[in-house]
């Protein structure tokens, strides 16, 4: 479904990404790690062509993604993503914050998107708070509504980047646990995570990254009990 042959990027002098090749199969969550600076925001947006590279190929759902604004397009249409931040807007109910970026992204009638919004609202189970405005329920809540406006669009492939690293401790789990669900269905995910349990559960395959480069990647079972590269095998003592 993605495919990075040898990707390179730079912010000025600094070489964010090197030669970074990796193939993330249709239906696959990817788990990413890596210490601070590694690289794994840039890594991710380049998916949705929220960052240019310098050199080297990204092909998404077999659109080639770089200079041709056309095949951009295509892929934007097909990529969800969710971060840190939820950016619900603040002046929108819950249910208009789902069904507005159906009516001006996809052209869906607005009968058509309310309907979706409340299913996808109720899957990620904040059905109930789709009256409400955004500050008038909790973090936790909040991120599940990003997940479910993210998912009103009918995404082929979902980007996480840090989802749960903005929340207090005790809604961390309501999260993982509604998108774990998501890694159970035929979506293909990339996320950027901390929380090593919830990646040993869901990941298909973990890449661990640091300046720039994919030092390592394999199954989740191997690079979390028995990594090759000195690299891994400090970065998982250190998460531990
Ligand atoms: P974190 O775990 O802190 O989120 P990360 O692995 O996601 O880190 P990136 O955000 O991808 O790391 O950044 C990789 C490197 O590129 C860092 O050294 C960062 O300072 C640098 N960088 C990122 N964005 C920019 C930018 N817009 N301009 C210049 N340098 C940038
Ligand atoms: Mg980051």
């Amino acid at each position: 479904a993605i495919s990075f042959g040898k990707l390179n990027k730079y912010y000025g002098d600094h070489h964010a990404l090197r030669d970074v090749s990796l193939d993330v199969e249709y239906g696959e969550t990817l788990v990413i790690c890596g210490p601070s600076g590694s690289g794994k925001s840039t890594l991710i947006r380049c998916v949705n062509g929220l960052e240019t590279y310098a050199d080297g190929s990204l092909s998404v759902l077999g659109h080639a993604v770089g200079d041709d604004e056309r095949e951009l397009e295509a892929v934007r249409k097909r990529v969800g993503m969710v971060f840190q931040n939820f950016n619900l807007f603040p002046h929108l109910t819950i249910l208009e914050n789902c069904v507005l970026p159906q009516i001006r992204g996809i052209g869906r009638a607005r009968a058509e998107a309310s309907e979706v919004a409340m299913a996808q609202l109720s899957r990620m189970q904040v059905g109930e708070h789709a009256e409400k405005f955004p500050d008038q329920i909790s973090g936790g809540q909040k991120q599940r509504v990003a997940l479910a406006r993210s998912l009103s669009l009918n995404p082929d492939i979902m980007l996480f980047d840090e989802p749960t690293s903005a929340l207090d401790p005790e809604m961390i789990a309501e999260v993982l646990d509604v998108m774990q669900e998501l890694t159970r269905g035929n979506m293909t995910i990339i996320c950027v995570t901390h929380e090593m349990g919830f990646a040993r559960a869901v990941a298909d395959k973990v890449i661990l990254m640091a300046d720039g480069a994919i030092v390592e990647q394999g199954d989740p079972e191997q690079m979390f009990t028995a990594p090759k590269h000195p690299i891994t095998q400090d970065f998982m003592k250190a998460v531990k």
